[in-house]
């Protein structure tokens, strides 16, 4: 249809041959040597395996490459005085005391620079006090405590259990109810299904064992505010760095814990018992506290501490032949809390593949349009900060040339089907791409699927507003979690993610061995992908998109899915919160954002209908609709940024508040609404001036939009 006609469809053959070159037992071998050691941001190993890709990529015909170092605010536990968590009696005296390493259960991981169990930015501390459970640390867990129950947090411990929300959200509303400490644990019922058939946990499954713990840092990174020392600036040697008590880092102690731990706690409890909801799989009877049957207290001893340390992107570029100062930029994170044999690694054999296979492409004649930049970012972990920095480092540039972002962090944590997540302009090209990738999974329900695109419209399908499955595959906003929020927030590049899924039905939050010591080579090989097929169409899918992008005459994006967009979340916002807003008597700017949606859809489709016409003979005028379209994404950037969130300034898309990981759309707006029902009196009506004022600045950026894409003479 159109769509090939416009994007030229690029060269099959160049698309069959980089595709073909993709090996998955290349992928393995990758994988199996960035295991061997740990690599945590700020070590030796982070600067090792930095240089380990450097060589590779250069072999691989990429030029240049450079590592690019960033000096930034770390955390790290005190080897001298390890962090515990320890069940004190009515005397005081310590009746358990929880595991302070993972137990080794299976040789390879028996290295001495593991890690031990921590969550990065906790503040250092001892805190003392009764006990309460908070379910998943959600707003709506603390607020039913609170109002329900009548809980006073204040002088409490809190234990909550890991997932559904990004971690670092926890801990901040543990801090904003009054805790003085928070503990996390991963509870069996989302991380080892102990009720399914599934048998034993590993090293026999890819369940979590009880002696299993996930790392993860606990500070508000709100989309990737980068390094907590220097907000909104590179972390460069002529930088200016805050104090520590300036940041916004947590000002509790915060500590993970194994589910094996967690139950010697959890059964001391005394208090009401946990509604059914709350409860999980242990085999306890859980209660909400606060108190302990044993009349004692819970002590935290934390030594968790903060440091400044040097760490690395890596960037290799494949030089654009005719368009070199347009980027078409592919990127992952290096940096693992112990080995990271599917976050990050999984996704960095995949990088590592798709490189290579363009890099001989290369070699043997092929140059893309387009300059394609591979990115290797440091010390994700922490809070996106390799890519956080670098994007402020060269956002200017990046304004001017950054066609889009495509992320693989973890490229495989399931069996069932390819997933991907983007801004709306690249549904179109995210779709079509997948038709030209094999189906490399031999499940029961992947069974006679053709492609990766069969297998996703149909295990991931996208519903209609009726309900009604569309045939297609199901396309979600972003959040955050990963180094795309930079590029969305920061500079408003068009991004997507991308990664194979587990099974939703499973329940569970994530892979059960995420962040653990667990996550080794063995358990890929053995469990996740033995074969590496699906790493291997992960790459495919990744290097066709990316290959598309870069050489296709007119960009591949499509401005209507955009129009379409914005008008559903209007009329989002509409269903929410429209009577609500007409009846403060603000139905008048309800309706200029209704206007506004109208105009843009407009436009957009006046535009798109305009590239039939593009004289393909006059290479300024392909590249005048090229930049309309680039610049479309930049168009949703406020200066100004978020209310309370300077630094997150896309007006369309942010990370959620109050779970990181989701994304929200008109972020400014939804916020404030969700204020205005905790709010009365003088303050209520301020609170009513705040949403008229979003409701009024999304209107004038989409009205900005639209202008932006009207005939440029
Ligand atoms: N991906 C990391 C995690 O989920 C970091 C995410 C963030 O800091 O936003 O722990
Ligand atoms: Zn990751
Ligand atoms: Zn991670």
């Amino acid at each position: 249809g159109t769509w090939s006609k416009l994007t030229a469809e690029a060269d099959r053959t160049v698309s069959k041959k980089i595709l073909s070159e993709i090996k998955a037992e290349n992928i393995r071998k990758y994988l199996s040597d960035l295991t061997k050691q740990t690599h945590l941001a700020g070590t030796p190993a982070d600067l090792g395996q930095a240089e380990e890709l450097k060589t590779f990529w250069k072999a691989a015909g990429l030029d240049p490459v450079n590592i690019i170092p960033y000096n930034v605010l770390l955390s790290i536990p005190d080897k001298d005085n390890p962090n515990k968590i320890v069940l004190l009696n009515e005397n005081d005296e310590a009746v358990f005391t929880s595991q302070l390493v993972e137990k080794v259960l299976r040789p390879e991981q028996n290295q001495s620079d593991v890690v031990p169990p921590f969550n990065a930015y906790s503040s250092p501390g001892t805190p003392k006090g009764d006990l309460i459970y908070v379910n998943y640390g959600r707003m709506q867990d603390f607020t039913w405590l609170k109002e329900e129950k009548g809980v006073d947090f204040t002088g409490k411990i809190c234990i909550a259990r890991y997932g559904k929300i990004f971690r670092g959200n926890k801990a901040n509303l543990a801090e904003y109810f009054g805790c003085i400490g928070l503990i996390l644990y991963s509870d069996p019922s989302d991380y080892a299904a102990s009720s399914s058939s599934s048998g034993a946990p590993y090293p026999a499954s890819w369940w979590l064992p009880p002696t299993g713990v996930q790392r993860g840092n606990v500070k508000m990174s709100s989309g990737g505010l980068g390094d907590p020392s220097s907000p909104g600036y590179p972390g460069i040697e002529s930088a200016y760095r805050i104090y520590e008590n300036e940041t916004s880092l947590p000002t509790i102690p915060v500590h993970p814990i194994s589910y094996g731990d967690a139950e010697e706690f959890l059964k001391q409890l005394s208090g009401e018992e946990a509604p059914e909801e709350w409860r999980g799989a242990l085999p306890i009877t859980y209660r909400l506290g606060p108190g302990l049957v044993n009349n004692g207290k819970i002590q935290m001893f934390i030594s968790t501490h903060n440091v400044m340390r040097d760490t690395y992107n890596v960037m290799g570029i494949i030089r654009g032949s005719v368009e070199p100062d347009r980027y078409v930029m592919l990127g992952n994170h290096r940096d693992a809390w112990v080995f990271g044999a599917v976050d990050p690694s999984s996704g960095t054999a995949a990088m590592m593949e798709v490189a290579r296979a363009m890099g001989k492409a290369y070699q043997e004649g092929w140059r893309p349009r387009r300059s394609i930049v591979f990115c290797s970012w440091a010390a994700e972990e922490y809070g996106i900060l390799g890519s956080r920095e670098w994007v402020e480092h060269y956002g200017k540039i990046l304004g001017d040339r950054a066609v889009a972002y495509l992320n693989v962090d973890i490229a495989v944590q399931g069996n069932f089907t390819l997933r991907g997540r983007a801004m709306p302009m690249l549904f179109n090209v995210m779709r079509e791409s997948a038709k030209h990738v094999d189906n490399p999974s031999t499940t029961e329900i992947a069974k006679g699927r053709t492609t990766v695109y069969d297998t996703w419209a149909a295990n991931y399908p996208e519903k209609d507003s009726t309900g009604q499955a569309t045939g297609r595959p199901k396309l979600p906003i972003l959040g955050s979690g990963s180094d795309f929020a930079p590029f969305v927030g920061k500079v408003g590049v068009t991004c997507a993610d991308i990664r194979y899924h587990y099974d939703d039905s499973l329940g569970i939050s994530s892979y059960p061995l995420y962040h653990s010591v667990y996550e080794t080579f063995h358990l890929v090989d053995t469990y996740m992908d033995p074969g590496f097929k699906l790493h291997a169409a992960v790459s495919q899918y990744w290097a066709e998109l990316a290959r598309n992008l870069a050489d296709s005459y007119l960009l591949p994006f499509n401005v209507v899915d955009y129009a379409g967009a914005i008008s559903d979340y209007v009329d989002r916002v509409e269903e929410s919160f429209g009577e609500l807003i007409r009846a403060n008597g603000l139905g008048t700017s309800l309706a200029f954002l209704r206007d506004a949606s109208e105009q843009f859809t407009k436009a957009c489709e006046q535009f798109q209908n305009s590239l039939e016409d593009v004289n393909y003979e006059n290479p300024i005028e392909v590249r005048r609709f090229n930049d309309q379209m680039m610049d479309l994404e930049r168009a949703f950037i406020d200066p100004l940024g978020l209310p309370d969130r300077p630094l997150t300034r896309n007006v369309v898309f942010a990370p959620s508040k109050h779970n990181s990981y989701a994304g929200s759309s008109f972020p400014g707006i939804t916020d404030a609404m969700f204020e205005i029902e905790k709010k009365s009196g003088v303050e209520k009506q301020e609170q009513w001036r705040l949403v008229h004022k979003q409701l009024a600045t999304v209107t004038f950026f989409i009205e900005t939009a639209a202008a932006s894409l009207h005939p440029a003479t």
